[in-house]
């Protein structure tokens, strides 16, 4: 067994005008494809520690230190897009009352997540995550570093590496993140809460 790339739940050019499909097949095909082979790489190094990495990140003192930074970057970076394709949809879906009732006690609007995603310096990623209490925070990460590593729970993810939007939208991350709001799979988001109060 290996690390897989899962394919799109949908064409490459399912979220024009909002993302473009050359922008998407590069960032799947390319990007993320090369997250799944250095992740793959890392783990043949060492079978002992399995394949499980949503365990491994959650306590990555317990990776090997050949590996670790590695597993971080590329391990993550595989998990972070895996993700971010199921978080985006061309179908228009709407934020659920559940959702939108947790977002509106915790924050009052989005304006915490889009300010996360805008000021994120360089590369990462914008979350909406789940703590141990079951309470929403909007944080940021640096690099392919997830939540998970935090004891966080994903409900929500934007990223905001170059490669994501630069094709589009040049250097203009605002407008690509005002896109990414015409996108989100909020079906996803409300799965995604669910499990992480249940579990
Ligand atoms: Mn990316």
């Amino acid at each position: 067994m290996a690390i897989l790339l899962p394919d799109l739940p949908y064409a490459y050019d399912a979220l024009e005008p909002y993302i473009d499909a050359e922008t998407m097949t590069l960032h799947h095909d390319k990007h993320h494809a090369t997250y799944v082979a250095n992740a793959n790489a890392a783990l043949e190094k060492h079978p002992e520690i399995g394949e499980n990495l949503e365990v491994l990140l959650a306590d990555v003192e317990q990776i090997p230190a050949d590996i670790r930074q590695s597993l971080i970057n590329n391990g993550g970076g595989h998990l972070n897009h895996a993700l971010f394709w199921e978080l985006l949809s061309p179908e228009k879906t709407k934020v659920t009352a559940e959702v939108a009732a947790a977002i509106n006690e915790a924050f009052g609007s989005f304006d915490a997540f889009t300010a996360a995603a805008t000021t994120r310096f360089g590369s990462g990623w914008a979350w909406l995550v789940v703590d141990k209490e079951g309470k929403l925070e909007v944080i940021s990460t640096a690099n392919q570093d997830t939540p998970i590593s935090q004891g966080l729970k994903p409900i929500l993810a934007l990223d905001v590496w170059e490669h994501a939007y630069y094709l589009n939208y040049r250097n203009v991350r605002p407008n690509y993140i005002k896109a990414f709001f015409e996108v989100i799979n909020w079906n996803t988001v409300a799965r995604l809460y669910a499990e992480a109060l249940t579990k």
